[in-house]
């Protein structure tokens, strides 16, 4: 069952919950890893702008934040599915992910099975493929 609008616009608001709350939690890492005050590039608003989102993921980058930030990031790419109309297809069998399933877990690129099977097949570690 594909999502009904209702869905859609619940699973949005979710989204945008966790990112924002991620993102203030982000920036004041972010703040502290530079052992700086971080006011020159970002507002305290967290939607203040593509610019300064970029300037904070650069930060990010270097200090030790990565699981946070793959988080934001997937986040991101989920918001990013929503408004080209892609979000809550898997994107190995373009099967429909279930609402319940987008509900746990909001930034989900892969229906249940697939997810199943990526894991199986990849496990937690890339492996070198010669
Ligand atoms: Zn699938």
């Amino acid at each position: 069952m594909p999502l009904t609008q209702h869905q859609t616009k619940e699973l949005g608001k979710l989204i945008d919950q966790r990112r924002n709350t991620l993102l203030a939690a982000l920036q004041k890492d972010a703040a502290r890893a530079r052992e700086q005050p971080y006011a020159e590039h970002a507002g305290p608003a967290p939607d203040s702008g593509d610019e300064s989102v970029a300037t904070l993921i650069a930060d990010l980058e270097q200090a030790d934040l990565t699981r946070d930030l793959d988080e934001f990031r997937g986040l991101e790419a989920a918001r990013a599915r929503m408004k080209e109309g892609e979000y809550g297809i898997c994107m190995d069998c373009g099967s429909d992910v279930v609402f319940e399933r987008l509900k746990a877990f909001p930034a989900a690129l892969r229906c249940v099975q697939c997810q199943e099977w990526h894991e199986k097949t990849y496990g937690g570690e890339p492996k070198p493929s010669l």
